[in-house]
């Protein structure tokens, strides 16, 4: 079994490598190392590597992390998991950044909890590009209303848009939903151009369809942590 730092340089090559297919700049890709479910000791070894952006799910999971690698400073956690309305606080007050905004409320709420002392919460809308009545984000059309609402907010600042298309093994569905995305973005962008630089989309399955649509952040979990376990950890679990 390969370690966590080989893993981690062979998703850093398979990205660069897609980056030079797609005709872009190397550094013009971030990479999200998704560590949800899995060990502090698993990010630190990551972190050793030089990866500084983690992306966490489960708010418990994320918070006994954070907390063990409090002495990390220059870490960036990034939540992009689900998020009910009365679990705002930690993420307003242990994130970086919130990759799954998709509700006005909610915005409210981590604007009002945001410490003062701390950088305004960067976010991203998160877009429903497959129109999947189950699944979480914004439609297209309402994404301007709510970039509006959170460009009005002081302690958040819109980066952009993200988005999970359908499980689908089929490229060109999967082509079509990254087109869209990044012409929303591009759109986005002429609106808001002094704070909007980022379009996150593409996992392990299809980083380089995603880059070659234009993707500014990859999310990859299994393919440097390892497969998890089936059964995640609760979402519902309380904590306020
Ligand atoms: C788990 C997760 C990922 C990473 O998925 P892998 O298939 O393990 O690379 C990316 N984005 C989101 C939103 C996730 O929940």
């Amino acid at each position: 079994m390969s370690t966590t730092a080989e893993n981690y340089h062979k998703v850093t090559a398979r990205l660069r490598q897609a980056c030079l297919d797609s005709g872009r700049a190397e550094n013009s890709v971030r990479l999200l190392a998704v560590s949800k479910t899995k060990p502090a000791s698993q990010v630190l070894e990551c972190y050793a590597e030089g990866q500084r952006a983690f992306g966490e799910n489960y708010l418990q999971d994320a918070l006994d992390k954070i907390t063990a690698l409090d002495h990390l400073t220059d870490i960036e956690w990034h939540f992009i998991g689900p998020l009910q309305s009365n679990k705002t606080r930690p993420v307003a007050e242990h994130f970086h950044w919130l990759e799954t905004l998709d509700r006005e409320k909610i915005a409210r709420r981590l604007n009002e909890q945001r410490p003062s002392d701390m950088a305004p919460l960067k976010v991203l809308i998160q877009v429903n590009i497959s129109g999947e009545a189950q699944k979480s984000g914004v439609l297209p059309d309402d994404i301007p209303a709510l970039a509006a609402v959170v460009d009005s907010l002081p302690g958040l600042t819109l980066k952009g848009l993200m988005c999970i298309p359908e499980a689908s093994s089929d490229d060109d569905v999967l082509a079509e939903r990254f087109n869209s995305m990044q012409q929303l973005w591009q759109t986005l962008r002429l609106s808001y151009p002094g704070s909007v630089d980022t379009l996150s989309m593409g996992m392990s399955a299809d980083m380089a369809l995603a880059i070659a649509h234009g993707s500014t952040e990859v999310r990859i979990g299994t393919d440097i942590f390892g497969a998890r376990a089936v059964r995640e950890p609760d979402t519902k679990e309380t904590h306020s």
